[in-house]
């Protein structure tokens, strides 16, 4: 028995409505573990080069890790990955919530999926049992109208369901996939992989939750985080502002992205912060599956736009890319503008992303009035802004060229657009200003993913400044020195490589940043004593 996993996985072919079950090894799980990096194997061993991502024979996977169920903070993510329709290289996007977790209960750690269904589809797995069924009376509908429709048909309001939106169905080149409503695979264009397929959802139910090796061992570790979680300074922040805790931190630092990256703070960046949006329109906490520090903030409003919070709120990436990016400091507005995008399914960084290169082609005379349908496309105005992402989200006016993305957009435009598009491989910047960590620059310039701000550990966590206590994760990868995050020598290239390693370990685990990091709860040393108590292996960091 390998521990820690169902040990199947689900391999299903929309074009011939066939499904069957793979059986890997144990050797197989612990070489490729999980989440990204199993994703991976899939991919680089199955597709073909040079295939369209939105052709059939794509493969999408959605993976967990091998934590991923287990009754304890930070276990709740799960992967997909898939070849991106914006970058036209591998991406992997991973979200919290519980449909990971309810995965591996009905029996399968990750689905493989290829083909094309003739017309809507959505998965029906339950407890190891499996139907294609048709989607066809919920494609179109938003995900809030689509989840209770499938509540209703499967009879069950805890079935978990992975699903897109109209922007998926209509192919933005960054459409997302969301679980709950509210948890996210956000990047990458994923969204529009399912799309392609004519996948609208993939719902999922089970009882058998995944066994531990040690089971006494974890249970003593679930014991110890329960009774002293709430003294971790990292999580005291996150408990009560959320990520959304970020926006003055990183202004006061000059490392808030704003005015589509012209500069590193925003003057009004108050009014979008955790702060802000506690003394205004928060509505309730809410976390993941197991996960007690409750880290996502809802949002409500009536006036002047109505905000829903099932749709939950605006997290630190969208806040600022949809506020700081486009300048626009109207709470409501940005809210507006980020529920707006979980309603469509499409991604708040490149949704921000592309609106702040339109705001600057317009400021600059290559995007004109005759091309916004009259909108003012200036920076600062949030009428304008919550007016696009619908229009992106719909493939409308101006939002069917932004759907496209930055660097397609820059192309079609012409006239030296491309200055104004923030993006590596056509996968724009999220909110981490690369000239404020260098080594997160390094990332973005190099990661196969394209400006990917998970793939290496950001450059604070190693400042001159930090005790000798929060240093010392990075000791035992030879990183004795502290370097300064704005430093590029020769220590940071090392420091960006070791971490670049680090940040493959978290993503193969699927374990949320907020529990494991260096600076975190557990480090991601003190991390490997979960993995031997699930899975028995005798395993180190490296
Ligand atoms: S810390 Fe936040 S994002 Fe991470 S698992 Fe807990 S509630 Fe989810």
């Amino acid at each position: 028995m390998t521990y820690g996993y169902s040990g199947k996985i689900l391999r299903v072919d929309l074009t011939t409505d066939k499904t069957t079950v793979e059986q890997p090894s144990e050797i197989f799980y612990r070489r490729y573990m999980g989440g990204g990096a199993l994703g991976a194997y899939y991919l680089l061993k199955e597709l073909e080069p040079g295939i369209d991502p939105l052709s059939p024979g794509n493969i999408i996977v959605f993976a967990t890790g091998v934590p991923t169920g287990f009754p304890l903070a930070g276990m709740s993510r799960h992967s997909v990955i898939s070849k991106s329709p914006l970058t036209n290289t591998i991406a992997e996007s991973e979200a919290g919530g519980w449909w990971g977790p309810e995965l591996k209960a009905a029996g399968y750690d990750a689905v493989v999926v290829k083909g094309r269904a003739e017309k809507p589809v959505y998965l029906w797995i339950n407890d190891g049992k499996v139907d294609i069924k048709s989607a066809e009376n919920i494609w179109g509908r938003y995900p809030d109208e689509a989840q209770k429709t499938l509540f209703e048909e499967l009879g069950d309001k805890n079935v978990r369901i992975a699903m897109i939106g109209p922007g998926g169905e209509r192919l933005v080149r960054y459409a997302a996939i969301s679980n709950n409503l509210r948890h996210y695979n956000g990047r990458a264009g994923l969204g529009a992989v399912m799309g392609s397929k004519n996948l609208k959802a993939i719902a999922v139910r089970g009882k058998n939750r995944p066994k531990a090796a040690d089971m006494t061992a974890l249970k003593a570790i679930i014991k110890e985080f329960g009774a002293h979680f709430k003294e971790s300074p990292a999580l005291i922040g996150l408990n009560t502002l959320g990520s959304a805790g970020n926006v003055n931190p990183l202004n006061e630092d000059g490392q808030l992205p704003t005015k589509n990256f012209r500069t590193g703070y925003f003057e009004e960046a108050d009014q979008i912060s955790g702060e802000h949006i506690h003394e205004t329109i928060f509505y309730k906490a809410e976390g993941c599956f197991a996960c007690p520090i409750q880290c996502k903030m809802a949002v409500k409003a009536y006036e002047p736009y109505d905000i829903d919070p099932e749709y939950g709120g605006p997290e630190y990436e969208a806040l600022a890319s949809l506020g700081a990016y486009t300048m626009v400091s109207d709470i409501h507005a940005v809210s507006k503008a980020s529920e707006l995008c979980n309603k469509y399914g499409i991604d708040t960084i490149s949704t921000g992303s592309s609106i702040a290169f339109a705001m600057e082609c317009y400021e600059n005379g290559i995007i004109r009035d005759e091309d916004t349908g009259g909108i003012r496309l200036k920076f600062g105005n949030a009428e304008a802004l919550v007016k696009i992402v619908e229009q992106i989200g719909l493939r409308e006016g101006l939002g069917d060229l932004l759907a496209e993305g930055t660097k397609r957009a820059a192309e079609h435009l012409g006239k030296g657009a491309h200055k104004y598009a923030m993006h590596v491989k056509g996968y724009e910047f999220p909110a981490h200003d690369p000239r404020a960590k260098q080594s997160v620059g390094l990332a973005y310039a190099t990661n196969a993913y394209g400006a990917d701000h998970m793939s290496t550990i950001h450059d604070p966590a190693f400042s001159p400044g930090l005790s000798k206590e929060a240093l010392e994760p990075m000791n035992s990868f030879g990183l004795l020195d502290p370097l300064p995050p704005e430093d590029l020598s020769e220590e940071k290239v090392r420091f960006f490589y070791y971490t670049q390693l680090i940040s493959s370990y978290l993503n193969a685990l699927d374990v949320c940043m907020y529990v494991c990091y260096p600076m975190q709860y557990w480090t991601t040393s003190e991390f490997i004593n979960v993995i031997k108590a699930i899975s028995g292996w005798e395993v180190t960091q490296w």
